[in-house]
């Protein structure tokens, strides 16, 4: 059974990894798992400096995660030795692959913090890959009716980013100053989800506020978009990702032992997967236990 256009409400999640501040989780939702490989979706801020919005060094398998800003600054360590600020009009993707561990801080006297964190489910094919991380400066910008759109993953509108990903899959920031109506062309073998950072929208007819995330399926050419006032959101697509996974806490496999082994490295601090690094908030994420019962491999919605 494909789902049906609709418009999801974020859960608000304090993370024990975070301080400071509630997310807004709209990705995985109860029935719908994935959009395209886009598996996870957390968008938070704005937060002031004073209430800063740090995550320790933690480690992932069988992602990438992708760092969007709308406002502030954040810097990114990791277990390859990189070390990268990251500002609006940026992206930061770190390929986990076989394992990789990160930290990121937010910058005191910075703007206040506001962004996303985006994960993509890697295909069963490069799941085990080299982890790699990568900064690109240079991306894309387009205007069309008013509006302006940042091409930061695939494809979109002639524009291209040069992030490398490993499915069909598109991620677009849009926004306009004003009240404006648009029709959006897309990939009509894609699905998609625009979530709504600022501003208020009208999709399709239907109405979309901020921090929702609406769902569409594929099958059509275009999306009817009308802003009221300024407004930025993020289209977010792909094609309909083909396999089950697994996800947990920061991982993503395609079985149970695969995530036990993975946390088991983590919390034995092994070293040949999850190497060490030295950052200013000198902490280590446990892993939390493992529940009781054996994870089972998901597909992207529910009935499938
Ligand atoms: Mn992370």
């Amino acid at each position: 059974m494909e789902s049906r256009e609709r418009t999801l409400a974020p859960r608000y999640v304090s993370l024990t990894t975070r301080k400071g501040s509630e997310v807004r989780r709209t990705l995985p939702h109860r029935d719908i798992f994935m959009i395209g490989a886009w598996c996870f979706i957390d968008h938070y801020g704005p937060t002031d400096s004073a209430d800063l919005m740090s995550i320790g060094a933690h480690p992932h398998i069988g992602l990438q995660t992708v760092s969007w800003l709308f406002s502030g600054h954040l810097e990114h360590r990791d277990s390859l030795g990189s070390v990268q600020k990251i500002k609006p009009g940026e992206l930061n993707v770190m390929t986990a692959g076989y394992g990789i561990a990160h930290s990121e801080l937010s910058q005191i006297g910075s703007e206040p913090l506001r962004g996303v964190q985006l994960w993509i489910a890697l295909p069963e094919s490069v799941r085990g890959m080299a982890p790699q991380f990568h900064h690109h400066a240079d991306l894309p910008q387009s205007e069309h009716d008013g509006f302006t759109f940042h091409t930061f993953i695939g494809r979109y509108r002639g524009d291209t980013s040069p992030a490398e990903v490993f499915t069909n899959l598109v991620g677009v920031e849009i926004s306009t100053g004003e009240s404006s109506t648009t029709e959006l062309p897309v990939v009509s073998e894609y699905e998609y989800g625009i979530l709504v950072d600022e501003g208020e929208l009208t999709i399709n007819g239907a109405q979309v506020r901020a921090g929702e995330l609406h769902y569409l399926p594929a099958g059509s050419a275009t999306i009817s978009v009308t802003t009221t006032g300024a407004s930025r959101f993020l289209l977010l697509g792909g094609e309909a990702f083909p396999e089950k996974i697994v996800m947990w806490w920061n991982f993503v496999a395609s079985s149970h032992e695969e995530i036990a082994t993975a946390r088991a490295d983590w919390q034995a601090q092994n070293l040949s997967r999850f190497a060490y690094f030295s950052d200013a908030l000198q902490e280590r994420i446990p892993a939390p236990e493992m529940p009781n019962l054996r994870l089972t491999a998901r597909a992207r919605q529910r009935n499938l």
